[in-house]
């Protein structure tokens, strides 16, 4: 659950002007809707994430369910694709983050089957806080919580479609899961891909650079030329644009590796220009610094990880510590 530190001010504001705008946010905001097929359609979300809908009245799953908040908007809009809440048979979390997980609680009170990665669910539990990123992170309500879960992959069945889950360790955070509509030729990869800004990596809850790499080659690799690849923000997308993303991404990891073995401190190397021959399509502004900031802090702690196993003789990362 993340939620920006900013959050009690902005709440007060809300409470000054409840009573001038409660019938305002009481309607739902429009939902952009793109019809994949059929039977197949991408809730564009925004900032909120893109919901994947897989079926119809007998039976339908979604992948992903917005931020807390934006319920009533879910709930019509799948209303326009006539789905009622209670013909949601399963809603798959292709991670923790908050605002793919907003709408659990109240599909699976409609009677939703809500399945994650091992890892998620036992994320979506945890308090922290962020202090780098200015967030502080609150546990979902035990209603929210998956309730079939998952290490590896597993496979659902909708109808006539097979719905395959592949876990992508590692990547944007240390849950992530891939869902893919083989018969759609559609793979839905959550925030291991994104569009509009660089890719977050939750170096504090399981993400790391390698494993994003790994993430986007495995996604190249369950594609061709005309699968339609459903980011987690975004529009919808293609190989060649997961790729391009793949490319910028190990350019600037392997360039902070570099700086870290000179032991130049993130700001001298941020001020050498690492990201000056991106296309600013990737992201630009505060997002391309905090970009940056993370592939640095993934270098220091595979250099400081590697450091500890050489000393221990051991493994490296065994105990799962990212800070
Ligand atoms: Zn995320």
């Amino acid at each position: 659950m993340l939620v920006p530190s900013s959050k009690p001010a902005s709440l007060v504001c809300v409470l000054l002007v409840l009573p001038l705008t409660l019938a305002a946010l009481d309607e739902p905001r429009p939902m952009p809707v793109e019809a994949l097929a059929p039977d197949l359609h991408v809730l564009r979300g925004g900032r909120d994430g893109n919901v994947l809908v897989l079926g119809d009245a007998d039976g339908a799953l979604l992948v992903d369910s917005l931020t807390p908040g934006r319920e009533p908007e879910l709930l019509a809009t799948l209303g326009s694709l006539g789905i009622e809440p209670g013909d949601v048979r399963f809603v798959v979390d292709t991670h923790y983050h908050e605002d793919h997980v907003g709408a659990n609680d109240e599909l699976a009170a409609a009677g939703a089957l809500l399945v994650a990665h091992d890892e998620t669910r036992r994320l979506m539990t945890l308090a922290d806080e962020l202090p780098e990123m200015g967030w502080t992170i609150t546990p979902a309500p035990e209603a929210a919580l998956p309730t079939l879960t998952f290490a590896d992959g597993l496979t659902l069945h909708v109808g006539e479609h097979v719905v395959r889950l592949v876990h992508l360790p590692a990547a944007h955070t240390g849950g992530d899961v891939l869902v893919q509509l083989a018969d759609a030729n559609v793979l839905h990869v959550g925030d291991v891909f994104e569009l509009g800004a660089f890719p977050f990596v939750d170096l504090w809850h399981g993400g790391s650079f390698d494993g994003l790499l790994a993430a986007l080659d495995t996604i190249a690799e369950m594609s061709d030329d005309a699968t339609r690849i459903v980011p987690g923000h975004g529009p919808v997308s293609d190989r060649k644009t997961v790729r391009a993303e793949r490319e910028v991404v190990a350019r600037v990891l392997e360039r902070a590796a570099l700086a870290v073995a000179d032991d130049l401190d993130f700001d001298t190397w941020l001020g050498s220009g690492p990201l000056d021959d991106v296309d600013p399509k990737w992201g630009t502004g505060r997002d391309a610094v905090r970009f940056a900031w993370l592939a640095y802090n993934d270098r220091v702690m595979a250099r400081d990880a590697k450091a500890s196993a050489d000393d221990e003789g051991t493994g490296a990362g065994e105990d799962g510590a990212r800070r």
